[in-house]
């Protein structure tokens, strides 16, 4: 049983009834997606999952049922790369911040408890109510970073 109405599909199942909205074939397809999903994906990679399911959704219904399922709080955006939007499961009991390799994509994400407890005591001093605390970092994974033993040659020679 999930508990405190976390289940996905409750969840979606009463937000939809709480607006009057329909529960139509493509909002429970998508949730049925979006539930599965593990990490980050955009619009379109899940329009393609889904029509590799032989669901052929347009465009334009993915992104408005993306929006409602953000503001039913199933999905939480976050901003990985500057020219397109992910999402991923809304975990707000598991904040977690991003970071984003720029020269291969991978994104690893790390748990963090001390920043995220250090931006609520600042926004609590601040009066602020936040509704979304996302972090990313972007730069270069240990893959990509040239070794070590390069870039400390590198500041020695440059400091001669
Ligand atoms: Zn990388
Ligand atoms: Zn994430």
């Amino acid at each position: 049983m999930p508990v405190n109405g976390t289940d996905p599909r409750s969840r979606w199942a009463e937000y939809l009834s709480g607006r009057k909205l329909r529960a139509t074939l493509p909002r429970r397809q998508i949730l049925d997606a979006v539930a599965q999903s593990t990490g980050h994906f955009d619009a379109e990679s899940l329009r393609l999952r889904l029509k590799g399911q032989g669901r052929r959704l347009s465009r334009a219904t993915i992104y408005r049922t993306l929006s409602l399922l953000q503001g039913a709080g199933i999905l939480r955006r976050v901003q990985l790369l500057d020219d397109t939007l992910h999402y991923e499961l809304s975990r707000p009991a598991d904040p977690h911040h991003h970071l984003v390799c720029r020269r291969c994509g991978s994104v690893q994400e790390v748990l963090d408890q001390e920043v995220s407890r250090g931006l609520a005591a600042l926004a609590a001093r601040l009066s602020f109510e936040p509704e979304e605390i996302s972090i990313r970092l972007r730069g270069l994974c240990s893959r990509c970073r040239p070794p070590a033993a390069t870039r400390s040659q590198d500041r020695v020679s440059r400091a001669k």
